[in-house]
Protein backbone atom coordinates (compact mmCIF):
# COMPACT_ATOMS: atom_id res chain seq x y z
CA UNK A 1 0.00 0.00 0.00
CA UNK A 2 1.18 3.30 -0.87
CA UNK A 3 0.01 6.58 0.22
CA UNK A 4 0.87 9.94 -1.13
CA UNK A 5 0.91 12.21 2.07
CA UNK A 6 0.35 15.99 1.34
CA UNK A 7 0.09 19.17 3.30
CA UNK A 8 -0.64 22.76 3.40
CA UNK A 9 -1.02 23.56 -0.67
CA UNK A 10 -2.28 26.62 0.31
CA UNK A 11 -3.79 27.38 -2.93
CA UNK A 12 -0.94 26.55 -5.14
CA UNK A 13 -2.17 24.65 -8.65
CA UNK A 14 0.91 24.98 -10.34
CA UNK A 15 3.14 22.99 -6.69
CA UNK A 16 0.20 20.41 -6.53
CA UNK A 17 0.31 19.62 -10.15
CA UNK A 18 3.84 18.90 -9.91
CA UNK A 19 3.56 16.79 -6.54
CA UNK A 20 0.39 14.57 -8.26
CA UNK A 21 2.64 14.19 -12.09
CA UNK A 22 5.80 13.10 -9.55
CA UNK A 23 4.04 10.91 -6.80
CA UNK A 24 3.61 8.34 -9.56
CA UNK A 25 0.60 5.50 -8.66
CA UNK A 26 -1.03 5.68 -5.05
CA UNK A 27 -3.46 3.85 -3.50
CA UNK A 28 -4.43 6.42 -0.81
CA UNK A 29 -4.06 9.99 -0.80
CA UNK A 30 -4.01 11.63 2.78
CA UNK A 31 -4.20 15.51 3.20
CA UNK A 32 -3.52 16.80 6.34
CA UNK A 33 -5.27 20.49 5.64
CA UNK A 34 -4.56 24.21 4.74
CA UNK A 35 -5.47 23.41 1.02
CA UNK A 36 -6.64 27.25 0.44
CA UNK A 37 -4.74 30.67 1.95
CA UNK A 38 -2.43 32.16 0.66
CA UNK A 39 -2.61 31.35 -2.95
CA UNK A 40 -4.32 32.12 -5.95
CA UNK A 41 -6.08 29.19 -7.48
CA UNK A 42 -8.06 27.89 -4.12
CA UNK A 43 -11.46 26.54 -6.68
CA UNK A 44 -8.71 24.92 -8.48
CA UNK A 45 -7.31 23.04 -5.67
CA UNK A 46 -10.23 22.26 -3.95
CA UNK A 47 -11.21 20.62 -7.71
CA UNK A 48 -8.29 17.97 -7.69
CA UNK A 49 -8.47 17.32 -4.16
CA UNK A 50 -12.08 16.57 -4.19
CA UNK A 51 -11.62 14.53 -6.60
CA UNK A 52 -8.67 12.30 -5.28
CA UNK A 53 -8.07 12.34 -1.66
CA UNK A 54 -9.09 9.35 0.16
CA UNK A 55 -8.99 11.06 3.72
CA UNK A 56 -8.52 15.01 4.38
CA UNK A 57 -8.19 16.48 7.72
CA UNK A 58 -9.29 20.39 8.15
CA UNK A 59 -6.02 23.46 9.00
CA UNK A 60 -6.75 26.19 10.38
CA UNK A 61 -6.99 27.99 7.25
CA UNK A 62 -9.35 26.10 5.47
CA UNK A 63 -11.50 26.66 9.06
CA UNK A 64 -10.71 30.31 8.46
CA UNK A 65 -11.69 31.10 4.63
CA UNK A 66 -14.72 28.97 5.35
CA UNK A 67 -15.94 31.14 8.22
CA UNK A 68 -15.90 28.91 10.38
CA UNK A 69 -12.99 31.04 12.86
CA UNK A 70 -11.88 34.23 13.08
CA UNK A 71 -8.70 35.21 11.69
CA UNK A 72 -8.21 37.64 14.36
CA UNK A 73 -4.95 35.55 15.50
CA UNK A 74 -3.67 35.80 11.83
CA UNK A 75 -0.73 38.16 10.67
CA UNK A 76 -2.34 40.68 8.70
CA UNK A 77 -0.80 39.26 5.31
CA UNK A 78 -2.59 36.05 6.14
CA UNK A 79 -5.94 37.87 6.84
CA UNK A 80 -5.80 39.88 4.18
CA UNK A 81 -5.38 36.11 1.70
CA UNK A 82 -8.06 34.59 3.97
CA UNK A 83 -10.55 37.29 3.04
CA UNK A 84 -9.49 37.15 -1.03
CA UNK A 85 -10.13 33.55 -0.70
CA UNK A 86 -13.54 33.66 1.44
CA UNK A 87 -14.64 35.73 -1.77
CA UNK A 88 -13.31 34.13 -4.24
CA UNK A 89 -14.58 30.22 -3.38
CA UNK A 90 -17.83 28.95 -4.50
CA UNK A 91 -20.34 28.33 -2.24
CA UNK A 92 -19.92 24.19 -3.06
CA UNK A 93 -16.25 24.47 -2.02
CA UNK A 94 -16.51 26.53 1.09
CA UNK A 95 -19.65 24.15 2.21
CA UNK A 96 -17.29 21.06 1.82
CA UNK A 97 -14.80 22.96 3.92
CA UNK A 98 -16.92 23.28 6.44
CA UNK A 99 -17.84 20.28 6.59
CA UNK A 100 -14.31 18.97 6.94
CA UNK A 101 -13.10 16.87 10.10
CA UNK A 102 -11.04 18.22 12.61
CA UNK A 103 -8.34 15.95 13.29
CA UNK A 104 -7.15 13.96 14.00
CA UNK A 105 -7.97 11.29 11.84
CA UNK A 106 -7.73 7.64 12.83
CA UNK A 107 -7.21 6.30 9.40
CA UNK A 108 -7.02 2.55 9.03
CA UNK A 109 -6.93 0.34 5.86
CA UNK A 110 -7.72 -3.43 5.74
CA UNK A 111 -4.93 -4.05 3.38
CA UNK A 112 -3.31 -7.63 3.35
CA UNK A 113 -0.70 -5.99 6.04
CA UNK A 114 -3.50 -4.01 8.02
CA UNK A 115 -2.37 -0.24 8.11
CA UNK A 116 -3.34 1.94 11.25
CA UNK A 117 -1.99 5.56 11.19
CA UNK A 118 -3.18 9.43 12.64
CA UNK A 119 -3.79 12.11 10.56
CA UNK A 120 -3.97 15.58 11.74
CA UNK A 121 -2.99 19.61 10.96
CA UNK A 122 -1.30 20.80 13.77
CA UNK A 123 -0.69 18.41 16.58
CA UNK A 124 -2.71 15.30 17.12
CA UNK A 125 -3.25 16.83 20.46
CA UNK A 126 -4.26 20.39 19.09
CA UNK A 127 -5.11 21.56 15.54
CA UNK A 128 -3.65 24.61 15.93
CA UNK A 129 -0.15 23.51 17.88
CA UNK A 130 3.13 23.53 16.07
CA UNK A 131 5.27 20.80 16.54
CA UNK A 132 8.68 22.75 16.24
CA UNK A 133 10.90 20.72 18.28
CA UNK A 134 11.78 17.75 20.09
CA UNK A 135 9.93 19.64 23.01
CA UNK A 136 6.89 19.86 21.27
CA UNK A 137 6.63 16.23 20.01
CA UNK A 138 7.11 14.78 23.35
CA UNK A 139 3.72 14.57 24.39
CA UNK A 140 2.18 13.86 20.92
CA UNK A 141 4.74 11.18 20.31
CA UNK A 142 3.94 9.63 24.19
CA UNK A 143 0.11 9.64 23.96
CA UNK A 144 -1.15 9.01 20.08
CA UNK A 145 -2.49 5.44 19.43
CA UNK A 146 -0.75 4.34 16.74
CA UNK A 147 2.90 4.28 16.01
CA UNK A 148 2.92 6.78 13.03
CA UNK A 149 1.35 10.20 12.94
CA UNK A 150 1.29 12.29 9.90
CA UNK A 151 1.04 16.23 10.80
CA UNK A 152 1.78 19.22 8.87
CA UNK A 153 1.32 23.34 9.80
CA UNK A 154 4.74 24.33 10.19
CA UNK A 155 5.42 23.74 6.47
CA UNK A 156 8.84 22.31 7.62
CA UNK A 157 9.66 18.78 6.00
CA UNK A 158 10.61 16.18 8.40
CA UNK A 159 9.29 14.81 11.53
CA UNK A 160 10.79 13.35 15.34
CA UNK A 161 11.50 9.54 16.12
CA UNK A 162 11.24 8.27 19.69
CA UNK A 163 11.70 4.80 21.08
CA UNK A 164 12.75 4.39 24.64
CA UNK A 165 15.61 7.02 25.65
CA UNK A 166 16.03 7.08 21.58
CA UNK A 167 15.31 10.81 20.42
CA UNK A 168 15.69 11.76 16.65
CA UNK A 169 15.09 14.93 14.81
CA UNK A 170 14.43 13.86 10.78
CA UNK A 171 15.58 16.05 8.15
CA UNK A 172 15.57 14.93 4.57
CA UNK A 173 19.36 15.73 3.31
CA UNK A 174 19.25 16.56 -0.38
CA UNK A 175 22.09 16.57 -2.77
CA UNK A 176 20.78 20.41 -4.16
CA UNK A 177 17.80 22.53 -4.62
CA UNK A 178 18.04 21.86 -8.21
CA UNK A 179 15.52 19.12 -10.19
CA UNK A 180 13.68 16.50 -8.07
CA UNK A 181 15.15 14.71 -4.86
CA UNK A 182 14.01 12.13 -2.26
CA UNK A 183 15.43 10.73 0.98
CA UNK A 184 14.46 7.28 2.28
CA UNK A 185 13.28 6.84 6.02
CA UNK A 186 13.08 2.94 7.30
CA UNK A 187 10.46 2.69 9.65
CA UNK A 188 12.23 0.40 12.15
CA UNK A 189 9.93 -1.87 14.47
CA UNK A 190 9.16 -0.25 18.40
CA UNK A 191 9.58 3.45 17.00
CA UNK A 192 7.38 6.12 17.09
CA UNK A 193 7.06 8.92 14.61
CA UNK A 194 5.45 12.21 13.94
CA UNK A 195 6.08 12.39 10.18
CA UNK A 196 5.73 15.81 8.09
CA UNK A 197 5.43 16.04 4.13
CA UNK A 198 6.18 19.54 4.52
CA UNK A 199 4.43 22.32 2.57
CA UNK A 200 3.25 21.52 -1.04
CA UNK A 201 2.10 24.93 -1.69
CA UNK A 202 4.51 27.57 0.20
CA UNK A 203 7.83 25.63 1.83
CA UNK A 204 9.58 27.25 5.14
CA UNK A 205 12.48 24.89 4.87
CA UNK A 206 14.41 27.96 2.94
CA UNK A 207 14.07 24.98 0.06
CA UNK A 208 11.29 26.49 -2.66
CA UNK A 209 10.12 23.51 -4.30
CA UNK A 210 7.10 21.45 -3.47
CA UNK A 211 7.49 19.08 -0.88
CA UNK A 212 5.40 15.30 -0.06
CA UNK A 213 5.90 12.42 1.40
CA UNK A 214 5.03 8.76 0.09
CA UNK A 215 4.38 6.40 2.68
CA UNK A 216 4.67 2.76 1.87
CA UNK A 217 3.54 0.17 4.43
CA UNK A 218 5.03 -3.20 2.29
CA UNK A 219 8.73 -1.91 2.31
CA UNK A 220 8.15 -0.22 5.59
CA UNK A 221 9.62 2.97 4.38
CA UNK A 222 8.58 6.88 4.15
CA UNK A 223 9.98 8.64 1.17
CA UNK A 224 10.36 12.52 1.26
CA UNK A 225 10.33 14.02 -2.20
CA UNK A 226 11.12 17.72 -3.29
CA UNK A 227 9.89 18.31 -6.47
CA UNK A 228 10.50 21.98 -8.80
CA UNK A 229 7.02 23.44 -10.17
CA UNK A 230 6.39 26.44 -12.08
CA UNK A 231 6.41 29.28 -9.27
CA UNK A 232 6.78 32.22 -12.21
CA UNK A 233 3.70 31.31 -12.95
CA UNK A 234 1.91 30.89 -9.46
CA UNK A 235 3.74 34.30 -8.53
CA UNK A 236 2.31 35.74 -11.90
CA UNK A 237 -1.25 34.86 -11.19
CA UNK A 238 -1.07 35.77 -7.18
CA UNK A 239 0.14 39.26 -8.64
CA UNK A 240 -3.13 39.65 -11.17
CA UNK A 241 -5.44 38.48 -8.50
CA UNK A 242 -4.07 41.17 -6.06
CA UNK A 243 -2.68 38.92 -3.40
CA UNK A 244 -0.20 40.71 -0.90
CA UNK A 245 3.13 40.74 -2.89
CA UNK A 246 5.03 39.52 0.21
CA UNK A 247 3.41 36.12 -0.26
CA UNK A 248 4.14 36.00 -3.83
CA UNK A 249 8.22 36.76 -3.16
CA UNK A 250 8.67 34.93 0.02
CA UNK A 251 7.60 31.74 -2.19
CA UNK A 252 11.15 32.05 -4.05
CA UNK A 253 12.78 32.45 -0.72
CA UNK A 254 10.83 28.48 0.54
CA UNK A 255 10.10 30.66 3.80
ZN1 LIG B 1 -0.39 26.07 6.46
Amino acid sequence: MRALVLSDIHGNLEALAAVLDAAGTWDALWNLGDMVGYGASPNEVLALIRAQATWTVRGNHDRVCCGLGSSRHFNPTARSAAKWTAETLTEENLEWLRALPQGPLDAELKTPIPVHVTLAHGSPLNEDQYIHNMRDAWAPLQQTPTAITFFGHTHIQGGFAQRDHDWQELHPLYHSRKGSDMWTLPIEPGMRYLINPGSVGQPRDFDWRAAFAIYDSETSEIIYHRVPYDLESTQKRMLEAGLPRRLSARLKEGR
